[in-house]
Protein backbone atom coordinates (compact mmCIF):
# COMPACT_ATOMS: atom_id res chain seq x y z
CA UNK A 1 0.00 0.00 0.00
CA UNK A 2 1.17 3.75 -0.88
CA UNK A 3 2.46 5.33 2.40
CA UNK A 4 -0.12 8.10 4.09
CA UNK A 5 -0.01 11.39 2.85
CA UNK A 6 1.03 13.69 5.92
CA UNK A 7 2.21 16.49 3.84
CA UNK A 8 -1.34 17.98 4.15
CA UNK A 9 -0.82 17.59 8.26
CA UNK A 10 2.27 20.01 8.66
CA UNK A 11 1.40 19.41 12.86
CA UNK A 12 1.88 15.27 11.78
CA UNK A 13 3.01 13.90 15.02
CA UNK A 14 2.65 16.28 17.64
CA UNK A 15 1.89 15.63 21.02
CA UNK A 16 -1.51 16.67 21.92
CA UNK A 17 -3.50 16.33 18.62
CA UNK A 18 -7.35 14.38 19.05
CA UNK A 19 -8.66 14.24 15.99
CA UNK A 20 -5.12 14.30 14.00
CA UNK A 21 -3.42 11.77 16.82
CA UNK A 22 -3.30 8.48 14.17
CA UNK A 23 -2.89 10.98 10.62
CA UNK A 24 0.46 9.50 9.33
CA UNK A 25 0.93 7.38 13.00
CA UNK A 26 -0.46 4.78 11.38
CA UNK A 27 -0.91 2.12 8.43
CA UNK A 28 -4.76 3.14 7.47
CA UNK A 29 -5.04 -0.29 5.86
CA UNK A 30 -4.32 -1.58 9.39
CA UNK A 31 -7.34 -2.67 11.88
CA UNK A 32 -4.75 -3.99 14.28
CA UNK A 33 -2.66 -0.84 13.69
CA UNK A 34 -5.89 1.36 14.89
CA UNK A 35 -6.79 -1.12 17.21
CA UNK A 36 -3.20 -0.86 18.75
CA UNK A 37 -3.34 2.74 19.04
CA UNK A 38 -6.78 3.18 20.59
CA UNK A 39 -9.17 2.11 17.97
CA UNK A 40 -12.42 0.63 19.11
CA UNK A 41 -12.66 1.98 22.73
CA UNK A 42 -15.24 4.43 21.66
CA UNK A 43 -17.50 1.60 20.40
CA UNK A 44 -17.03 -0.59 23.57
CA UNK A 45 -17.97 2.32 25.64
CA UNK A 46 -20.87 2.94 23.05
CA UNK A 47 -22.14 -0.63 24.19
CA UNK A 48 -22.07 -0.10 28.12
CA UNK A 49 -23.75 3.54 27.96
CA UNK A 50 -26.59 2.36 25.60
CA UNK A 51 -28.09 3.98 22.91
CA UNK A 52 -29.74 6.82 25.18
CA UNK A 53 -26.39 7.28 27.52
CA UNK A 54 -24.45 7.65 23.89
CA UNK A 55 -26.86 10.65 23.12
CA UNK A 56 -26.49 11.63 26.46
CA UNK A 57 -22.88 11.91 26.04
CA UNK A 58 -22.57 13.77 23.09
CA UNK A 59 -25.58 16.11 23.74
CA UNK A 60 -23.74 16.92 27.20
CA UNK A 61 -20.28 17.33 25.35
CA UNK A 62 -21.95 20.30 23.49
CA UNK A 63 -21.02 18.69 19.96
CA UNK A 64 -22.08 20.51 17.41
CA UNK A 65 -22.33 19.45 13.02
CA UNK A 66 -18.53 20.58 11.17
CA UNK A 67 -20.08 20.53 8.06
CA UNK A 68 -20.53 23.88 8.31
CA UNK A 69 -23.82 24.72 9.96
CA UNK A 70 -22.98 23.99 13.72
CA UNK A 71 -26.48 22.26 14.33
CA UNK A 72 -26.16 20.35 17.52
CA UNK A 73 -25.26 16.78 17.10
CA UNK A 74 -27.53 15.12 20.26
CA UNK A 75 -30.47 16.78 19.46
CA UNK A 76 -30.22 15.62 15.73
CA UNK A 77 -29.61 11.89 17.00
CA UNK A 78 -32.63 12.70 19.73
CA UNK A 79 -35.00 13.34 17.24
CA UNK A 80 -34.16 10.53 14.92
CA UNK A 81 -33.95 7.97 17.42
CA UNK A 82 -37.39 9.47 18.71
CA UNK A 83 -39.02 8.78 15.25
CA UNK A 84 -41.22 5.53 15.41
CA UNK A 85 -41.13 5.24 11.79
CA UNK A 86 -39.25 2.39 10.74
CA UNK A 87 -36.46 1.36 9.25
CA UNK A 88 -33.84 4.11 10.60
CA UNK A 89 -31.02 5.11 8.51
CA UNK A 90 -27.52 6.81 9.22
CA UNK A 91 -25.99 8.96 6.41
CA UNK A 92 -22.41 9.98 6.64
CA UNK A 93 -22.07 13.19 4.41
CA UNK A 94 -18.24 12.77 2.37
CA UNK A 95 -19.27 15.19 -0.37
CA UNK A 96 -17.12 17.42 0.93
CA UNK A 97 -16.83 20.12 -1.94
CA UNK A 98 -16.73 23.68 -0.60
CA UNK A 99 -13.77 25.00 -2.18
CA UNK A 100 -10.65 24.96 0.11
CA UNK A 101 -11.81 22.16 2.48
CA UNK A 102 -10.00 19.36 2.44
CA UNK A 103 -10.22 17.98 6.21
CA UNK A 104 -12.52 15.37 5.47
CA UNK A 105 -10.17 13.62 2.62
CA UNK A 106 -7.28 13.94 5.53
CA UNK A 107 -9.55 11.97 8.08
CA UNK A 108 -10.84 9.21 5.52
CA UNK A 109 -6.96 8.89 3.85
CA UNK A 110 -5.31 8.98 7.17
CA UNK A 111 -7.46 7.15 9.55
CA UNK A 112 -10.41 5.45 7.96
CA UNK A 113 -11.24 2.93 10.77
CA UNK A 114 -12.02 5.87 13.04
CA UNK A 115 -14.78 6.76 10.94
CA UNK A 116 -16.16 3.38 10.50
CA UNK A 117 -16.28 2.93 14.32
CA UNK A 118 -17.98 6.56 14.60
CA UNK A 119 -20.41 5.47 12.00
CA UNK A 120 -21.43 3.09 13.91
CA UNK A 121 -22.04 4.56 16.93
CA UNK A 122 -24.17 6.97 15.40
CA UNK A 123 -26.18 3.82 13.97
CA UNK A 124 -26.46 2.40 17.35
CA UNK A 125 -27.21 5.38 18.88
CA UNK A 126 -30.31 6.03 16.39
CA UNK A 127 -31.53 2.64 16.50
CA UNK A 128 -29.88 2.30 12.23
CA UNK A 129 -28.80 -0.96 11.14
CA UNK A 130 -27.47 0.69 7.26
CA UNK A 131 -25.55 3.73 6.98
CA UNK A 132 -24.59 4.82 3.79
CA UNK A 133 -21.21 7.01 3.22
CA UNK A 134 -21.74 9.38 0.69
CA UNK A 135 -17.91 9.92 -0.63
CA UNK A 136 -17.02 12.64 -3.19
CA UNK A 137 -16.25 11.04 -6.49
CA UNK A 138 -12.96 12.39 -7.03
CA UNK A 139 -11.70 10.85 -3.65
CA UNK A 140 -10.28 8.03 -5.27
CA UNK A 141 -7.15 7.43 -2.46
CA UNK A 142 -10.37 7.72 0.31
CA UNK A 143 -12.53 5.25 -1.33
CA UNK A 144 -9.78 2.22 -1.89
CA UNK A 145 -8.82 2.84 1.97
CA UNK A 146 -12.89 2.74 3.41
CA UNK A 147 -13.67 0.29 0.97
CA UNK A 148 -10.62 -1.59 2.45
CA UNK A 149 -11.50 -1.07 6.09
CA UNK A 150 -15.15 -1.99 5.37
CA UNK A 151 -14.42 -5.42 4.41
CA UNK A 152 -11.82 -6.03 7.07
CA UNK A 153 -14.30 -4.53 10.25
CA UNK A 154 -17.03 -7.01 8.74
CA UNK A 155 -14.84 -9.98 8.33
CA UNK A 156 -13.29 -9.23 11.91
CA UNK A 157 -16.84 -8.78 13.25
CA UNK A 158 -17.43 -5.14 13.99
CA UNK A 159 -19.28 -4.55 11.33
CA UNK A 160 -22.37 -7.37 10.14
CA UNK A 161 -25.15 -9.07 11.90
CA UNK A 162 -23.60 -9.20 15.38
CA UNK A 163 -21.03 -6.67 16.25
CA UNK A 164 -18.84 -7.04 18.74
CA UNK A 165 -20.91 -9.99 19.94
CA UNK A 166 -23.74 -7.54 21.33
CA UNK A 167 -26.33 -8.47 19.58
CA UNK A 168 -26.24 -4.98 17.45
CA UNK A 169 -26.69 -5.65 13.38
CA UNK A 170 -24.92 -2.76 11.40
CA UNK A 171 -23.26 -2.15 7.74
CA UNK A 172 -22.27 0.53 5.83
CA UNK A 173 -22.76 0.82 1.92
CA UNK A 174 -20.55 3.29 -0.09
CA UNK A 175 -21.88 5.53 -2.52
CA UNK A 176 -19.97 7.55 -4.83
CA UNK A 177 -21.22 10.79 -5.59
CA UNK A 178 -20.27 12.08 -9.73
CA UNK A 179 -18.94 15.84 -8.99
CA UNK A 180 -21.65 17.65 -8.03
CA UNK A 181 -21.18 19.97 -5.37
CA UNK A 182 -25.35 20.01 -5.03
CA UNK A 183 -25.35 16.90 -3.97
CA UNK A 184 -22.94 17.64 -0.81
CA UNK A 185 -26.66 19.55 0.46
CA UNK A 186 -28.00 16.57 2.65
CA UNK A 187 -31.59 16.29 0.46
CA UNK A 188 -29.78 16.21 -2.92
CA UNK A 189 -27.08 14.32 -1.58
CA UNK A 190 -30.56 11.60 -0.57
CA UNK A 191 -32.37 11.82 -3.80
CA UNK A 192 -28.19 10.76 -5.63
CA UNK A 193 -28.84 7.58 -3.34
CA UNK A 194 -32.12 6.65 -4.28
CA UNK A 195 -31.74 7.16 -8.09
CA UNK A 196 -32.72 10.54 -8.64
CA UNK A 197 -31.56 13.63 -9.84
CA UNK A 198 -29.47 15.48 -7.37
CA UNK A 199 -31.71 18.54 -6.63
CA UNK A 200 -32.17 19.66 -2.93
CA UNK A 201 -36.37 18.94 -1.59
CA UNK A 202 -37.66 21.73 0.42
CA UNK A 203 -37.26 21.66 4.49
CA UNK A 204 -39.27 21.21 6.86
CA UNK A 205 -39.59 17.93 6.93
CA UNK A 206 -36.24 17.31 8.05
CA UNK A 207 -34.35 14.32 7.29
CA UNK A 208 -34.87 13.56 11.23
CA UNK A 209 -38.50 12.79 10.18
CA UNK A 210 -38.29 12.15 6.36
CA UNK A 211 -34.96 11.59 4.87
CA UNK A 212 -33.23 8.39 3.07
CA UNK A 213 -36.06 6.88 1.25
CA UNK A 214 -38.61 8.85 2.74
CA UNK A 215 -37.56 7.26 6.49
CA UNK A 216 -36.13 8.91 9.74
CA UNK A 217 -32.74 9.96 8.74
CA UNK A 218 -29.75 10.93 10.95
CA UNK A 219 -27.05 12.62 8.10
CA UNK A 220 -23.45 13.67 9.82
CA UNK A 221 -20.43 15.18 8.54
CA UNK A 222 -16.87 12.88 8.22
CA UNK A 223 -15.46 15.22 11.13
CA UNK A 224 -18.39 15.59 13.39
CA UNK A 225 -18.94 11.56 13.29
CA UNK A 226 -14.95 11.16 14.34
CA UNK A 227 -15.59 14.06 17.11
CA UNK A 228 -17.48 11.50 18.93
CA UNK A 229 -14.93 9.09 19.48
CA UNK A 230 -13.05 11.62 21.83
CA UNK A 231 -15.99 12.80 23.35
CA UNK A 232 -17.29 8.62 24.44
CA UNK A 233 -13.41 8.46 25.48
CA UNK A 234 -12.95 11.44 27.35
CA UNK A 235 -16.34 12.01 28.69
CA UNK A 236 -18.20 14.72 27.81
CA UNK A 237 -17.17 17.09 30.99
CA UNK A 238 -13.81 16.79 29.51
CA UNK A 239 -14.53 17.47 25.72
CA UNK A 240 -16.24 20.13 26.60
CA UNK A 241 -13.67 21.66 28.77
CA UNK A 242 -11.61 22.51 25.31
CA UNK A 243 -12.53 25.33 23.08
CA UNK A 244 -15.42 27.58 24.36
CA UNK A 245 -18.67 26.92 26.20
CA UNK A 246 -20.78 27.65 23.41
CA UNK A 247 -18.04 26.30 20.77
CA UNK A 248 -16.51 22.56 22.53
CA UNK A 249 -14.07 20.51 21.32
CA UNK A 250 -11.14 20.80 18.58
CA UNK A 251 -11.86 22.01 15.01
CA UNK A 252 -9.94 20.59 11.69
CA UNK A 253 -8.97 23.74 9.59
CA UNK A 254 -7.82 23.73 5.93
CA UNK A 255 -5.41 26.61 5.25
CA UNK A 256 -4.85 26.96 1.86
CA UNK A 257 -3.25 30.27 -0.66
CA UNK A 258 -0.50 32.44 0.38
CA UNK A 259 0.98 30.79 3.28
CA UNK A 260 4.30 28.50 3.83
CA UNK A 261 2.46 25.39 5.34
CA UNK A 262 -0.73 24.89 3.71
CA UNK A 263 -2.55 22.20 4.81
CA UNK A 264 -5.03 20.43 7.71
CA UNK A 265 -4.49 22.49 11.18
CA UNK A 266 -6.34 21.16 14.27
CA UNK A 267 -6.84 23.74 16.96
CA UNK A 268 -9.14 23.86 19.89
CA UNK A 269 -11.89 26.61 19.08
CA UNK A 270 -11.20 30.01 20.45
CA UNK A 271 -7.68 30.38 18.97
CA UNK A 272 -7.72 33.73 16.92
CA UNK A 273 -7.51 33.56 13.10
CA UNK A 274 -4.35 35.46 13.24
CA UNK A 275 -2.76 32.60 15.21
CA UNK A 276 -4.10 30.11 13.14
CA UNK A 277 -2.00 31.75 10.09
CA UNK A 278 0.88 32.01 12.16
CA UNK A 279 1.05 28.79 12.33
CA UNK A 280 0.74 28.33 8.39
CA UNK A 281 3.16 30.88 7.86
CA UNK A 282 1.47 33.69 6.55
CA UNK A 283 3.31 35.61 3.95
CA UNK A 284 3.69 39.48 4.32
CA UNK A 285 1.63 40.57 1.62
CA UNK A 286 -1.69 39.64 3.25
CA UNK A 287 -4.30 41.35 1.32
CA UNK A 288 -7.56 39.17 2.05
CA UNK A 289 -8.72 35.97 4.23
CA UNK A 290 -11.77 34.11 2.57
CA UNK A 291 -13.36 32.46 5.56
CA UNK A 292 -15.23 29.53 5.08
CA UNK A 293 -15.24 28.60 1.81
CA UNK A 294 -16.94 30.28 -1.30
CA UNK A 295 -19.84 30.10 0.69
CA UNK A 296 -18.70 32.10 3.56
CA UNK A 297 -16.83 35.92 3.24
CA UNK A 298 -13.48 37.94 3.02
CA UNK A 299 -12.42 39.66 6.13
CA UNK A 300 -9.48 42.12 5.95
CA UNK A 301 -5.73 41.22 7.70
CA UNK A 302 -6.29 43.86 10.11
CA UNK A 303 -9.23 41.21 11.37
CA UNK A 304 -7.25 38.55 12.41
CA UNK A 305 -8.31 39.32 16.03
CA UNK A 306 -11.40 37.40 14.97
CA UNK A 307 -12.18 33.93 17.34
CA UNK A 308 -12.05 30.78 15.52
CA UNK A 309 -15.99 30.29 16.87
CA UNK A 310 -19.30 29.86 15.33
CA UNK A 311 -20.52 32.80 18.07
CA UNK A 312 -17.15 34.90 17.53
CA UNK A 313 -17.57 34.85 14.05
CA UNK A 314 -21.43 35.48 13.87
CA UNK A 315 -20.44 38.60 15.98
CA UNK A 316 -17.73 39.28 13.64
CA UNK A 317 -20.44 39.39 10.99
CA UNK A 318 -18.90 36.72 9.10
CA UNK A 319 -18.46 32.66 9.06
CA UNK A 320 -16.27 29.79 10.23
CA UNK A 321 -18.62 27.41 7.74
CA UNK A 322 -16.27 23.90 7.20
CA UNK A 323 -12.94 25.81 8.73
CA UNK A 324 -11.86 27.40 5.68
CA UNK A 325 -8.80 29.59 6.02
CA UNK A 326 -7.56 30.54 2.16
CA UNK A 327 -4.70 33.76 2.53
CA UNK A 328 -4.56 35.73 -0.75
CA UNK A 329 -1.63 38.22 -0.87
CA UNK A 330 -1.48 41.50 -2.74
CA UNK A 331 -0.45 39.96 -6.09
CA UNK A 332 -4.11 38.29 -6.40
CA UNK A 333 -6.18 40.38 -9.00
CA UNK A 334 -9.43 40.63 -6.86
CA UNK A 335 -12.55 41.08 -9.71
CA UNK A 336 -10.74 37.98 -10.86
CA UNK A 337 -10.77 35.83 -7.64
CA UNK A 338 -14.58 36.73 -7.52
CA UNK A 339 -15.75 36.36 -11.06
CA UNK A 340 -14.08 32.28 -10.22
CA UNK A 341 -16.54 32.29 -7.15
CA UNK A 342 -19.32 33.46 -9.55
CA UNK A 343 -18.69 31.32 -12.14
CA UNK A 344 -18.60 28.64 -9.81
CA UNK A 345 -22.02 29.08 -8.21
CA UNK A 346 -23.83 29.45 -11.57
CA UNK A 347 -22.05 26.06 -13.05
CA UNK A 348 -23.04 24.07 -9.53
CA UNK A 349 -26.69 25.41 -9.70
CA UNK A 350 -28.91 22.78 -9.77
CA UNK A 351 -31.33 25.33 -11.93
CA UNK A 352 -34.30 24.00 -9.75
CA UNK A 353 -35.27 27.11 -8.20
CA UNK A 354 -35.81 31.08 -10.50
CA UNK A 355 -33.41 33.14 -7.78
CA UNK A 356 -30.60 30.86 -7.87
CA UNK A 357 -31.08 29.59 -11.78
CA UNK A 358 -31.41 33.15 -12.81
CA UNK A 359 -29.53 34.93 -9.73
CA UNK A 360 -26.59 33.30 -10.19
CA UNK A 361 -26.29 34.17 -13.88
CA UNK A 362 -27.08 38.08 -13.55
CA UNK A 363 -24.37 37.97 -10.45
CA UNK A 364 -21.79 36.47 -13.14
CA UNK A 365 -22.88 39.06 -15.93
CA UNK A 366 -22.99 41.82 -13.57
CA UNK A 367 -19.46 41.40 -12.38
CA UNK A 368 -17.86 41.07 -15.44
CA UNK A 369 -19.36 44.02 -16.61
CA UNK A 370 -17.91 46.10 -13.56
CA UNK A 371 -14.38 44.63 -14.13
CA UNK A 372 -14.46 46.55 -17.30
CA UNK A 373 -15.99 49.77 -15.82
CA UNK A 374 -14.85 52.27 -13.05
CA UNK A 375 -16.77 54.91 -11.26
CA UNK A 376 -20.22 55.79 -11.43
CA UNK A 377 -20.87 53.24 -13.68
CA UNK A 378 -19.61 50.44 -11.96
CA UNK A 379 -21.80 52.18 -9.22
CA UNK A 380 -25.36 50.22 -11.46
CA UNK A 381 -24.08 47.13 -11.40
CA UNK A 382 -23.29 47.05 -7.93
CA UNK A 383 -26.36 47.96 -6.81
CA UNK A 384 -27.94 45.54 -9.15
CA UNK A 385 -25.86 42.91 -7.50
CA UNK A 386 -27.22 43.83 -3.74
CA UNK A 387 -31.02 43.16 -5.30
CA UNK A 388 -29.72 40.18 -7.03
CA UNK A 389 -27.66 39.29 -4.05
CA UNK A 390 -30.52 39.87 -1.64
CA UNK A 391 -33.15 37.76 -3.97
CA UNK A 392 -30.85 34.69 -3.59
CA UNK A 393 -30.40 35.16 -0.07
CA UNK A 394 -33.85 35.49 1.05
CA UNK A 395 -36.05 33.11 -1.56
CA UNK A 396 -33.77 30.28 -2.57
CA UNK A 397 -34.43 26.70 -1.57
CA UNK A 398 -31.10 25.63 -0.11
CA UNK A 399 -27.97 27.42 0.87
CA UNK A 400 -25.85 27.02 -2.05
CA UNK A 401 -28.41 29.74 -3.67
CA UNK A 402 -28.78 31.33 -0.28
CA UNK A 403 -24.75 31.88 0.15
CA UNK A 404 -23.79 32.82 -3.31
CA UNK A 405 -23.46 36.43 -3.03
CA UNK A 406 -21.54 36.09 0.31
CA UNK A 407 -18.24 36.18 -1.01
CA UNK A 408 -18.70 39.11 -3.43
CA UNK A 409 -20.52 41.09 -0.45
CA UNK A 410 -18.13 41.06 1.83
CA UNK A 411 -15.85 41.90 -0.90
CA UNK A 412 -17.40 45.20 -1.67
CA UNK A 413 -18.36 46.16 2.13
CA UNK A 414 -15.45 44.77 3.76
CA UNK A 415 -12.26 44.75 1.42
CA UNK A 416 -13.43 47.70 -0.82
CA UNK A 417 -12.95 45.99 -3.81
CA UNK A 418 -13.96 48.26 -7.14
CA UNK A 419 -13.74 51.62 -4.68
P1 LIG B 1 -29.03 23.89 7.81
O1 LIG B 1 -28.77 24.93 8.83
O2 LIG B 1 -30.30 23.94 7.02
O3 LIG B 1 -29.06 22.46 8.53
C1 LIG B 1 -27.99 21.97 9.27
C2 LIG B 1 -28.35 20.59 9.75
O4 LIG B 1 -29.28 20.66 10.81
C3 LIG B 1 -29.02 19.70 8.71
O5 LIG B 1 -28.59 18.38 8.88
C4 LIG B 1 -30.50 19.83 9.00
O6 LIG B 1 -31.24 18.70 8.59
C5 LIG B 1 -30.46 19.95 10.50
N1 LIG B 1 -31.59 20.72 11.05
C6 LIG B 1 -31.77 22.06 10.93
N2 LIG B 1 -32.90 22.43 11.59
C7 LIG B 1 -33.44 21.30 12.13
C8 LIG B 1 -34.58 21.03 12.92
N3 LIG B 1 -35.43 21.99 13.31
N4 LIG B 1 -34.79 19.74 13.30
C9 LIG B 1 -33.93 18.77 12.94
N5 LIG B 1 -32.84 18.96 12.18
C10 LIG B 1 -32.59 20.22 11.79
O7 LIG B 1 -27.78 23.87 6.85
P2 LIG B 1 -27.44 22.99 5.58
O8 LIG B 1 -28.10 23.58 4.38
O9 LIG B 1 -27.65 21.55 5.87
O10 LIG B 1 -25.88 23.25 5.46
C11 LIG B 1 -25.38 24.53 5.15
C12 LIG B 1 -23.92 24.56 5.50
O11 LIG B 1 -23.23 23.66 4.68
C13 LIG B 1 -23.26 25.90 5.31
O12 LIG B 1 -22.95 26.39 6.58
C14 LIG B 1 -21.99 25.62 4.53
O13 LIG B 1 -20.86 26.13 5.17
C15 LIG B 1 -21.90 24.13 4.55
N6 LIG B 1 -21.31 23.55 3.35
C16 LIG B 1 -20.28 22.66 3.54
C17 LIG B 1 -19.66 22.08 2.47
C18 LIG B 1 -18.52 21.12 2.70
O14 LIG B 1 -17.89 20.70 1.73
N7 LIG B 1 -18.23 20.75 3.94
C19 LIG B 1 -20.09 22.35 1.17
C20 LIG B 1 -21.14 23.26 1.01
C21 LIG B 1 -21.76 23.85 2.11
FE1 LIG C 1 -30.88 24.31 -6.85
FE2 LIG C 1 -29.86 26.73 -6.37
FE3 LIG C 1 -32.38 26.29 -5.81
FE4 LIG C 1 -30.44 25.13 -4.34
S1 LIG C 1 -30.89 27.30 -4.44
S2 LIG C 1 -32.33 24.19 -5.11
S3 LIG C 1 -28.89 24.77 -5.94
S4 LIG C 1 -31.44 26.21 -7.86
Amino acid sequence: PEPPATTAVPQAGRPGLILLKRIGQIDPYSLDDYRANGGYEALRQAFTLGPAGVIREVTDAGLVGRGGAAFPTGRKWQATAAQPDRPHYLVCNADESEPGTFKDRVLMEGDPYSLIEAMTIAGYATGAHRGYLYLRGEYPRALDRLSHAIAQARARGLLGDDVLGQGYAFDIEIRRGAGAYICGEETALFNSIEGYRGEPRSKPPFPVEKGLFGKPTAANNVETLVNVLPVLTMGAQAYAAIGTPKSTGPKLFCVSGGVARPGIYELPFGATLGELLQLAGVHDDLRAILLGGAAGGFVRPDETGIPLTFEGTREAGTTLGSGVVMAFGASVPLPRLLLRIAEFFRDESCGQCVPCRVGTVRQEEALHRIAQRTGAAAADDIALLREVGRAMRDASICGLGQTAWNAVESAIDRLGAYA
